[in-house]
């Protein structure tokens, strides 16, 4: 057990509780969405509780999943992940998503279609 997998779970709880609390009647489907984000960031981090392994020995590299997936363009010389983006498909995916929230930052290429191979 990490001491960032802790605060990683006490954060996403607490994000969660803040987010539940503060639902209209009639939530919108981008409520949902930012719910079930943060609902799956406690219950990853909470999976991750008890491991004995530190985060340097894991596949990730990822102190918050270090038995989560690693990213399959990590590492790929024609396809180089951005700065600041690390082996987690997790943390990535999440880097992707806060990109994406910003159009003129946005970089199609990174987004590959299912026919791409690993
Ligand atoms: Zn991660």
């Amino acid at each position: 057990m990490s001491h960032a997998d802790l605060r990683e779970l006490h954060t996403a709880l607490t994000l969660a509780a803040d987010l539940a609390s503060g639902l209209q009647t009639a939530p919108s489907r981008q409520d949902a969405d930012q719910l079930v984000d943060v609902l799956r960031r406690a219950l990853t981090a909470a999976g991750s509780l008890g491991t004995e392994t530190g985060p340097a020995g894991s596949p990730t590299g990822c102190a918050a999943h270090p038995h989560g997936a690693v990213d399959p363009l990590y590492g790929d010389p024609e396809d180089p992940l951005p700065p600041g983006y690390g082996k987690c498909l997790l943390c990535n995916d999440r880097r992707r998503r806060a990109d994406a929230r910003q159009p003129l930052r946005l970089n199609r290429r990174r987004f590959r279609g299912p026919d791409c191979s690993p």
